[in-house]
């Protein structure tokens, strides 16, 4: 039987000379979900995404990603794509020619999709040979969201992919998300605020300077740590 499991972390120490940024964190995702990471400024959200998308390497802990251990060298494990710190487009090039320059540096062998079809899928067919430069921050968020589903991942992960969407943007989004998940892939994304992640997510991980404080799922999560994660937003 394949693997039920698509990320078990466990005890992930990363530091960055005195800063801790993950503190022995556990993580443990199973495959066919949409798992929120929520967290203030400054909780690990993208330290932690970027250990699963093979763009660092943890001090201690060991991480296992749809069946295989992570190593320690830096590259993105087998069936996962997504990005930290914002999609990483080029301004200057049309979203069609970000795509087919993006998709060039894809690890020759992974399943692809075409370019019109992931435009499609993310809403913006329309604005195909449109300078991204014009690009709102949205459409920004959807393109790089395009990019990653170039290859088909088994495991998404996405920082702050709701950053700037509009209502209508984020529906898009879900959408793309949803079907994905039908799929059988597993989608990992994180957000500064809980009430992002509820319309989506089953289950959520609640990070704070660097340690879990909650993970579980959504019906699951208490008063005491909604209040928490609201208290830790908003101090
Ligand atoms: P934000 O929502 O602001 O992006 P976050 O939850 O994603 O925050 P991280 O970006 O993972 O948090 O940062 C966790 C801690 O690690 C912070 O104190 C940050 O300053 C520090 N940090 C992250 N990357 C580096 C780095 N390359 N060098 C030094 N410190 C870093």
């Amino acid at each position: 039987m394949e693997n039920a499991v698509a990320v078990r972390g466990l005890g992930i120490t990363k530091t960055f000379g005195d800063i801790v940024a993950l503190d022995q964190v556990d993580l443990n995702v199973a495959r066919g979900r949409i798992h929120g990471l929520v967290g203030p400024n400054g909780a690990g959200k993208t330290t932690l995404l970027g250990l699963l998308l093979g763009l660092a390497v943890a001090d201690s802990g060991s991480l296992e990603i749809l069946g295989d251990p992570v190593g320690r060298t830096l590259a993105a494990p087998d069936g996962v794509s997504g990005f930290v710190d914002g999609p990483g487009l080029y301004p200057t090039l049309t979203a069609k020619q970000n795509l087919a320059a993006l998709a060039g540096l894809r690890p020759r062998g992974a399943r692809t999709a075409g370019i019109g079809e992931v435009l499609e899928e993310v809403g913006l067919a329309m604005v195909a040979d449109d300078k991204v430069r014009g690009f709102s921050l949205g459409m920004r968020q959807r393109l790089g969201l395009a990019a990653a589903l170039l290859t088909r991942p088994r495991l998404l992960v996405l920082d702050e992919p709701a950053n700037g969407l509009d209502p209508s943007g984020k529906k898009q989004v879900h959408g793309v998300l949803n079907r994905l998940v039908a799929d059988g892939a597993t989608v990992i994304l994180s957000s500064h605020r809980m009430d992002d992640l509820e319309a989506l997510c089953s289950e959520v991980t609640i990070l704070a300077t660097g340690r879990v404080v909650f993970s579980g799922p959504l019906n699951k999560l208490s008063a005491e740590d909604r209040e928490l994660d609201y208290r830790l937003r908003t101090s």
